[in-house]
């Protein structure tokens, strides 16, 4: 996959893209990342990106011309998606990062101050997306977030060992809880079952713990998981009081 960013400030994605699984990513030829300064598709000698708010309002605008040709010009004649990160923008979920991870370019836009220009919106943009119901300074946090969440998802950057599976939100359920050595910590211990080597015992218990923890503490999800019968019934047990 090849993502490019359009940003004002390029050297922001510096340090996570050369570090652990991005830089692996990368490493293996699975990912091609570039920043590119919005600043460089000025034309004025001042190499000016943004103006006040027609209107007043205070804050600033990003320009639309420089923008526009910013995308333009790294788009070039390619039909690839260009995706504005934005609080107004459909929310990142499990879902949206398996769907952009199954592309083989992306091009995402940062905004900044007030945000951007309308009319990029309407010329230039094909998507936009949003981290969440709060609004940051800028694009690049979030936009380094939809990265991280979709490249992990392209096939071999995890390498084999990884469970990603099992992760929240990739079944529509909350992943159960981990242990790992020591055998007691502070006078807690390790489920029994873990160390039993029962292999169908073990996914039958971590499938149970997922069912719970979701029920514990997001049960908003169960309602569009992916349930089969003894799930139900367990869920139906946990709803009685009499599951463990
Ligand atoms: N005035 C804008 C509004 O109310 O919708 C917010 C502008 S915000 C201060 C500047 C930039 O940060 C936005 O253009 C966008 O690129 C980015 N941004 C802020 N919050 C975001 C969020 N929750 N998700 C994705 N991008 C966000």
């Amino acid at each position: 996959m090849k993502i490019e960013v359009l940003t004002l400030f390029p050297d922001m994605f510096s340090a996570v893209m050369s570090q652990s699984m991005m830089w692996k990513a990368r490493d293996r030829g699975l990912l091609d990342f570039q920043a590119r300064d919005i600043r460089d598709f000025t034309q004025d000698k001042h190499r000016q990106v943004d103006d006040t708010p027609y209107g007043g309002g205070g804050g600033m605008i990003l320009k639309p011309d420089v923008l526009v040709r910013a995308v333009e010009s790294v788009k070039g004649d390619a039909d690839t998606p260009v995706i504005l990160l934005s609080p107004q923008g459909r929310k990142l979920t499990h879902e949206v990062a398996a769907e952009l991870s199954r592309l083989p370019r992306l091009i995402l836009v940062c905004g900044r101050y007030e945000g951007v220009d309308e009319r990029v919106r309407e010329l230039a943009i094909g998507d936009e997306i949003s981290i969440g119901d709060y609004v940051l300074t800028g694009g690049e946090l979030a936009a380094m977030v939809l990265i991280d969440a979709v490249v992990r998802l392209i096939p071999g950057v995890l390498g084999a060992a990884g469970a990603q599976h099992r992760d929240s939100h990739a079944q529509g359920l909350l992943e159960g809880p981990h242990y790992t050595r020591p055998p007691e910590f502070r006078g807690l211990g390790v489920p029994d079952v873990l160390t039993s080597g029962r292999h169908a015992e073990v996914d039958r218990w971590r499938r149970k713990q997922s069912l719970k923890r979701t029920w514990q503490r997001r049960p908003d999800l169960l309602t569009s998981a992916d349930l089969s019968d003894d799930d139900r019934a367990y869920l139906a047990q946990l709803d009685a009081g009499d599951a463990e």
